[in-house]
């Protein structure tokens, strides 16, 4: 598999807006980009500290994915992506590691990139995204 570096960590928010200032005000990033995926049911904040992302991730829906992450668990870090080449391939090897995938075909995500979720019963508890970007 070897990703090449962590493309970013997604941290779980209640609010958007305060948890950007905190990046912001007392780490002194920079939101660079904030975006919406329907899909996902999310709002998302971006930052960069060194080729690594931070996303921010507010619920837009009680009943998405992050609404229930944040109901059952609390705000905090929700997942780690990782950066490959040829997704399609590398979810094929994970599956046929009998690791489970949340989504049997890559599908798009924030930034532009194709995305897929491995469940994180099979990856000891840590919910794992893999990403490509086609456009680099
Ligand atoms: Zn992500």
């Amino acid at each position: 598999m070897k990703p090449s570096h962590i493309e970013h960590i997604g941290i779980a928010v209640k609010n958007l807006e305060e948890s950007i200032k905190y990046y912001q005000e007392v780490l002194g990033l920079e939101c660079y980009n904030i975006e919406e995926v329907k899909d996902q049911k999310v709002k998302t904040a971006f930052f960069k500290v060194g080729e690594v992302k931070i996303e921010l991730l507010e619920s837009t829906d009680p009943e998405g994915p992050i609404g229930k992450y944040i109901e059952k668990k609390g705000e905090g870090i929700h997942h780690i992506a990782f950066a490959v080449d040829n997704l399609e391939d590398k979810l094929k090897h994970a599956e046929d590691k009998g690791v489970r995938s949340i989504d049997t075909a890559p599908r798009k995500g924030a930034e532009g990139l194709n995305i897929a979720f491995l469940h994180p019963k099979s990856t000891f508890g840590v919910l794992t995204e893999l990403c490509e970007n086609k456009n680099k």
